[in-house]
């Protein structure tokens, strides 16, 4: 009888706990598309009307440049205006932390946006190194948009932005990195089918017309 109902609970105990654990891991959306293309823009909106939490690692990396002691502000703040890429053992971290203590204020957080990452193969392999089975990510959320279109509008976002990297010279050398490591690794998603792309060249509310589509199709 004890055996028996031994047999029972520890066949039970594990399905629990293995389901609790699902419902726990963090459900991710890259959310990817060059400088200007209205990435954090429209995460903002998706935010206003779905339980997304956004996380632009470009922010969290301007935090960590401003914070007082840091040991990498300089260096952060050198690759940003060079519109050079960090190095992934600084962006994990604060991407690792911030999906951390997000989840622990609410269990029920744990769907993310991560937006401007992965943008090379350095950060594809380091999220795959640090958060492999820790996180699922659902697709790739592609904001396609022309240079010239996405040149324009940060010149635009420059003149009250406050952006290190929001004039003529970062600009360009920005659209190259975005060109030569950021696109490469649209294209390695798009092989296993996990890209969804929006015409990102359009107004605000149209561009947000078809995320939402994508949305309310992907749940
Ligand atoms: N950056 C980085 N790694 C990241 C995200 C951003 O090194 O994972 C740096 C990079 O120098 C980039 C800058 O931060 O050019 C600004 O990124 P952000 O995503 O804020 O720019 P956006 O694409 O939104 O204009
Ligand atoms: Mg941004």
């Amino acid at each position: 009888m004890i055996g028996r109902l031994f047999g029972y609970v520890s066949q039970r105990v594990p399905s629990l706990l293995y389901r609790v654990s699902l419902m726990m891991k963090p459900q991710v959306v890259f959310v990817l598309g060059g400088p200007g293309a209205g990435k954090g823009t429209q995460c903002c909106k998706i935010v206003e009307s779905y339980n997304y939490t956004h996380l632009s690692a470009g922010d969290l990396l301007r935090e960590e440049r401003a914070r007082e002691g840091s040991e990498f502000g300089q260096l952060i703040a050198n690759y940003i205006k060079e519109g050079k890429i960090v190095p992934v053992e600084i962006t994990i971290n604060l991407l690792k932390k911030a999906m951390e203590e997000t989840m622990q204020k609410d269990e029920k957080k744990f769907r993310f946006l991560i937006d401007g990452f992965p943008r090379n193969e350095d950060n594809l392999q380091g999220w795959n190194t640090v958060m492999d089975g820790k996180a699922d990510v659902k697709f790739v959320l592609f904001f396609d948009c022309g240079n010239e279109v996405c040149i324009n509008r940060c010149l635009e976002r420059g003149k009250s932005s406050g952006r290190s990297d929001d004039n003529r010279e970062s600009l360009e050398k920005r659209i190259q990195t975005y060109l030569q490591s950021t696109r490469p690794i649209i294209e390695l998603y798009e092989k296993h089918g996990k890209v969804r792309t929006v015409d990102a060249s359009r107004s605000v509310d149209e561009v947000f017309a078809d995320v939402k589509a994508v949305l309310d199709k992907e749940g």
